[in-house]
């Protein structure tokens, strides 16, 4: 079932895209996981099956008939664990959105995939630019598939952790962080935040960071993506949770599309630079 999913997943693997990230998927989940569990899947109707990659022919028939038992996340996928053993696996890509609707209320344009629960409930994925991915298949199988890092919020992310990777990178921090091999689910906003809260440059070198600042990046990479669960994820886009609702972190930030703003903490203009099409935004001040 699994068997064209490879390369799909393989193009996630960079941490494309600018959201959702980790606090946005994580609150989709919590939103998901209230309304979906213990509820059986009546109906499925594929009415757009071409996302980044099109769907399994057999999507909607695999999925239907079975039951949700958890709503699970890893790095910025939610992994939803059916009542056979399978998992859904689910990637909004940039602009999906996975809300649970009434029945009544009518389609919308990018409303690619319809699920009928069994509390009469209906979930709707709308994905206006279909860069999104919805597989099943084994845990094991899509465990190995998605290759991930570790979890930023687990303990398994500690300054051991990171202090090894920087020590093996000619890349920047920046880079080293959005690499879901080595922590999932940090995309372009949340590592700009958190490298500001760190005192570190996007742009430095990862190699030449000093024991101490590593430390100082793991406990800012914890505090943002925790701040920014909190606050329900960033809505920049197209990102709504579950329900449908935005998210408030994005008046939080501190530098991410700021350029030109005044620093929060010393006034100098924050600064952007672009490099392989995706902006950097740090205080040239704050941060060295
Ligand atoms: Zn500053």
């Amino acid at each position: 079932m699994l068997c064209h999913c490879k390369a799909i997943v393989t193009r996630y693997k960079r941490g494309e895209g600018a959201v959702p990230e980790l606090p946005e998927v994580e609150t989709v989940r919590r939103s998901l996981e209230r309304v979906l569990v213990g509820q059986h899947i009546v109906a499925v109707t594929v009415r757009e099956p071409r996302l980044r990659t099109p769907l399994a022919p057999d999507f909607a028939a695999a999925l239907t008939g079975h039951t949700v038992q958890l709503v699970g996340r890893r790095g910025k996928y939610l992994t939803v664990r059916l009542h056979n053993g399978l998992i859904w696996l689910i990637h909004l890509g940039m602009t999906g959105q996975l809300i649970i609707r009434d029945p009544q209320e009518p389609l919308r344009t990018h409303d690619h995939i319809v699920i009928v629960l069994g509390n009469g409930q209906c979930l709707r994925y709308n994905d206006t630019r279909r860069f999104g991915l919805m597989a099943l298949g084994e845990e094991a199988e899509i465990e190995t598939l998605m290759a991930l890092g570790v979890e930023p919020l687990s303990p398994a992310f500690s300054v051991r952790y990171l202090w090894q990777k920087v020590q093996q990178t000619r890349r920047t921090i920046k880079d080293v962080l959005m690499d879901q091999r080595i922590v999932a689910g940090v995309g372009n906003i949340y590592a700009n935040e958190l490298l500001f809260r760190a005192g570190v440059r996007p742009g430095r070198k990862a190699a030449t960071l000093q024991h101490h600042e590593v430390e100082r990046i793991v406990r800012a990479t914890k505090a943002v993506l925790q701040a920014a669960i909190k606050h329900r994820g960033s809505s920049i886009s197209d990102y709504l949770d579950g329900e449908g609702q935005p998210g408030s972190f994005q008046t939080r930030f501190r530098v991410y599309d700021q350029a030109g703003k005044p620093c929060r903490s010393c006034a100098s203009p924050i600064q952007r630079e672009t490099r392989g099409g995706r902006s950097s935004f740090f205080c040239p001040v704050c941060q060295v």
